[in-house]
């Protein structure tokens, strides 16, 4: 196999700058996990819309915090701004466990080895880059930044924390996704507008000082939350304020939220409309060498790598609603399908890797069977405020088909080079009990089949979460008899 040159992979080293003869970077990415050029791994796709947006990007994945942060200087000033992110997932989960047991191993580091990015890392990357570049601005984004937007609860220190601009000093977040809001951002930069006055990007947040007007949208209504103060003092008015965060991260028309902290005001501007295929398959279809970058391969596998080499996410977003679940409240409960041909492309990229054995693990998304469901008058879902659409009944406007979904893994079955495509990534079974689902059709069935059949390898990963209703009442899961009736309808076949 012939390798690939360096140049496929955006550059994370100086001497890979210069091979490409770029003299400085408009922007820098700096991320807590190591470079994978992959779809499935945020700084390899906001790297990736950089480069097709034009601009010189290069990445410092997992710098060394506490040298003398020649790892933080050795790509210089970018042009525009830096972009930073704690990694895939926020990397107090990543270091401890729900215990506050330390992790030993990190499943985004080659090797899978502990300790290349810090406690909160977000927050100390940018303290770092304000030392050495104060008028560098700054950008976050990622799971860390995303979730800790507004005043969130912190479980390793027990405490309440203000929004995490407050305490990394950066100067706009993007939450969510990040593809839409990146892509105006850039947009707007490249027409020389001040980064200083980008405060009506939708999916941004950014602080300002209480005495300043709020910046002018006219289609946006305004919602206050409860200060930070308010709510350290007082439990409800945090509740109150996660309620109104959850409803607005998904809206079709959201309202612009605020909250007072200190002597500034924390400004969350409503999302985006979920991605259109082909904004979507946009997203996926940049030129990903789908590897990590070659600077790894003597430092052992990235066990988050070896999960999904051979898998093809299908959608994002949930439904479903948990309410333990963060997927809503980053993903939201839209769902954007990528298309056909899209997926199709990428299964046969799949099938060309070298060491591809014919088995792809995984067809799915959040949750695996969710393709292409949407509300079936889409007016009702653009007034809707409800948190899930199957809880605690599967919402009457909610087309439940699973066709396309049938369809498409029989098209991927039917590659000459797939032995089996599983489908990984857990079910929500409950869409297929006649008894739950009273939209249930034919294709329900049809689904159950195609899957118990051809896509699991002897287990159907389900997640039923607990047997007690009341428990999964709270849970906005679906009691534990639904659970009952697949295992019937499974040994069926
Ligand atoms: S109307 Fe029904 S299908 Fe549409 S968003 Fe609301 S709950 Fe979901």
């Amino acid at each position: 196999m012939q390798k690939r040159p360096i140049t496929d992979w955006l550059p994370i080293t100086k001497k890979e700058i210069e091979q490409r003869g770029w003299d400085e970077l408009d922007v820098v990415l700096i991320s807590g996990d190591a470079y994978v050029d992959h779809p499935a791994f945020g700084n390899a796709v906001i790297g990736r819309i950089i480069e097709s947006e034009g601009f010189r990007i290069g990445i410092v994945p997992q710098p060394n915090w506490q040298d003398d942060w020649r790892d933080f200087k050795k790509m210089g000033r970018p042009k525009l701004f830096f972009g930073v992110s704690g990694g895939c997932m926020d990397p107090m989960v990543n270091h401890y466990t729900a215990a506050l047991r330390k992790r030993s191993t990190d499943a985004y580091t080659p090797g899978g080895v502990a300790g290349f990015r810090p406690d909160y890392a977000t927050s100390v990357y940018c303290k770092i880059l304000k030392d050495i570049y104060p008028d560098v601005p700054i950008i976050i984004g990622g799971i860390e930044a995303s979730l800790r937007r507004v005043t969130h609860y912190d479980y390793w220190s027990d405490q309440l924390m203000p929004s995490i601009l407050k305490s990394s000093g950066a100067d706009l977040l993007v939450y969510g996704m990040g593809e839409m809001p990146l892509r105006e951002i850039l947009r707007l930069l490249k027409k020389g507008v001040p980064f200083t006055s980008l405060r009506t990007i939708p999916q941004t947040a950014f602080l300002q000082p209480k005495t300043k007007e709020l910046p002018i949208n006219k289609q946006w209504e305004t919602v206050q939350l409860s200060s930070y103060e308010q709510c350290l003092k007082d439990k409800r008015a945090y509740a109150a304020n996660f309620k109104h965060v959850e409803q607005e991260s998904n809206k079709i028309r959201a309202n612009r939220l605020t909250q007072g902290i200190g002597e500034d005001i924390l400004i969350i501007n409503p999302p985006y409309p979920p991605m259109s295929e082909a904004q979507i398959d946009q997203s996926f279809d940049l030129p990903y060498t789908r590897q990590p970058h070659p600077k790894y391969d003597k430092r052992g596998s990235i066990p988050a790598y070896e999960m999904i080499r051979f898998s093809v996410n299908m959608h994002r977003g949930c439904f479903g609603g948990c309410s333990f679940c963060t997927i809503s409240a980053h993903q939201g409960k839209f769902i954007s399908s990528r298309s056909e041909e899209s997926i199709l492309k990428e299964v046969e990229q799949v099938t060309q890797m070298p060491d591809f054995k014919g088995y792809i693990s995984d067809l799915g998304g959040p949750s695996a069977n969710m393709y292409k469901m949407k509300g079936k008058v889409q007016s009702i879902c653009d007034r809707c405020v409800s948190p899930s659409c199957i809880h605690p009944v599967i919402c009457s406007n909610l087309d439940t088909s699973h066709k396309q979904m049938t369809d498409l893994y029989r098209k991927v079955d039917a590659h000459p080079k797939v032995k089996k495509a599983f489908v990984g990534s857990g079910i929500r079974y409950d869409l297929l009990v006649d008894s739950y689902n009273k939209n249930a059709d034919d294709s329900l069935d049809e689904y159950m089949e195609q899957v118990v059949c051809n896509h699991i390898n002897g287990r159907l990963k389900v997640a039923p979460e607990h047997t007690s209703d009341d428990t999964l009442r709270m849970m906005r899961k679906t009691i534990v008899q639904a659970f009952s009736c697949v295992q019937g309808q499974i040994r069926f076949y």
